[in-house]
């Protein structure tokens, strides 16, 4: 008996182990994929203004995978090496924290099974993620700053303006560091209560995504069943984001919330990922007379490499949503938001980047107009936005 015992426990330990180990790896290689492809020729002089670009993009959800991102991965879209080698200087960080099952672009209910439950359980998040949302988030954040104790010369979490001029700096002298910024993919991790802006601040979120796929206490999502504006928790909730200088997500909320969000609001907002409906019309895309509402007050758009938000996901066929919004919001207004590791198929990792300055020369872009969309857009609103210390 006591042996069958030993036996037993040996095997639920391997299994487990080999759970933890594999599974998250498993989940995350058959969603996050980069489709096969010829490798990208890049001309010279793209290869060479591509060396000087500050490159910025507005949104991945590498966080959720269980992966340490100072790791060049064989799974996924970007990781600290991957865009070293693609000269990107900075990734915001999304945490993904619910995720409903038959999750879609066109209507998801809040009260769906929650899929990302066996990713905590799995991944071997603490336990108390395994039932909070919020917990997950403070997880996700946690997991990266841990990255950058293990090697800060490699990765900085930036949540001031000084520590972006710093890693700016520090990148200028050629050193080799790049930059993380935490966002909150929707901000049910409130969990209801406004204190929890305050304390994920704490943890150090400096972008709050309002809506994922389904209708919050905020609000209502893009992709919900209310289709409803604020709640006035949601009003609340923006009032005290705005209070501590949190930078606020429209991506996935619903018109009507980006409508009250552009009301209420003293403070250019962002869409971190999304396309352009008059260049993609899918349900994913809010429209074009919206966007405009959201740049004229300072607001940026990042624009996916995903099917969804660009319809053509080649490097020329995101580039031409990103001329769509230039000609449409002006060049101060569009930036990249790629979705990397977001459940998303691209042509185009972290590494890759490159192509699409290649892509840009190509299509006639003005070496200004490469230069802020690539990522000078995202430093002036990050700059103009973040707290000072
Ligand atoms: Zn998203």
């Amino acid at each position: 008996m006591k042996r069958f015992l030993v036996g037993l426990g040996v095997f639920l330990l391997a299994a487990y182990a080999a759970i933890y180990f594999f599974a998250p790896g498993l989940i995350e290689g058959s969603v996050n994929l980069v489709e096969e492809h010829a490798p990208y020729d890049i001309a010279d002089e793209a290869r060479e203004l591509h060396s000087t670009l500050t490159i910025i993009d507005l949104h991945s959800d590498t966080m959720l995978w269980g992966r340490n991102p100072l790791d060049r991965s064989s799974t996924g879209h970007v990781d600290v090496p991957r865009m070293v080698e693609g000269n990107m200087a900075l990734q915001v960080f999304s945490s993904t924290t619910k995720s409903p099952a038959g999750q879609n672009y066109e209507s998801n209910s809040a009260d769906a099974r929650d899929q990302l439950t066996p990713v905590t359980v799995l991944g071997l998040w603490p336990i108390k993620s395994w039932t909070s949302i919020y917990e997950r988030a403070v997880h996700q954040a946690r997991e990266l700053y841990s990255a950058e104790e293990q090697d800060p010369t490699a990765l900085q979490v930036v949540t001031s303006r000084r520590g972006l001029d710093a890693l700016l700096e520090a990148r200028a002298e050629g050193k080799p560091t790049v930059g993380g910024i935490l966002l909150t993919e929707g901000s049910h991790p409130l969990e209801g209560d406004l204190a929890n802006v305050q304390k994920l601040y704490e943890e150090g979120y400096r972008i709050m995504g309002l809506q994922h796929f389904f209708d919050n206490r905020l609000g209502g999502s893009l992709h919900g069943q209310s289709g409803e504006g604020l709640t006035e928790f949601g009003k609340a909730a923006v009032m005290e984001m705005e209070r501590l200088g949190i930078i606020i997500d429209v991506a996935h909320s619903s018109p009507a919330v980006v409508r009250d969000v552009l009301a209420l609001s003293n403070r250019p907002i962002i869409v971190s990922h999304t396309g352009l409906k008059g260049a993609c019309h899918t349900k994913r895309n809010l429209e074009d007379d919206l966007m405009k509402e959201i740049a004229a007050k300072g607001g940026l758009i990042g624009i996916g490499f995903w099917d969804a938000a660009v319809c053509d996901y080649t490097p020329a066929g995101i580039v031409k949503s990103v001329r769509y919004g230039i000609d449409l919001l002006g060049v101060d207004h569009v930036a990249l938001g790629s979705d990397y590791d977001g459940s998303t198929t691209v042509l185009m990792d972290a590494s890759e980047i490159p192509a699409l300055t290649h892509e840009m020369l190509k299509a006639g872009f003005t070496e200004e107009e490469i230069r802020k969309v690539m990522g000078e857009n995202a430093v002036a609103l990050l700059r103009d936005l973040l707290p000072q210390d």
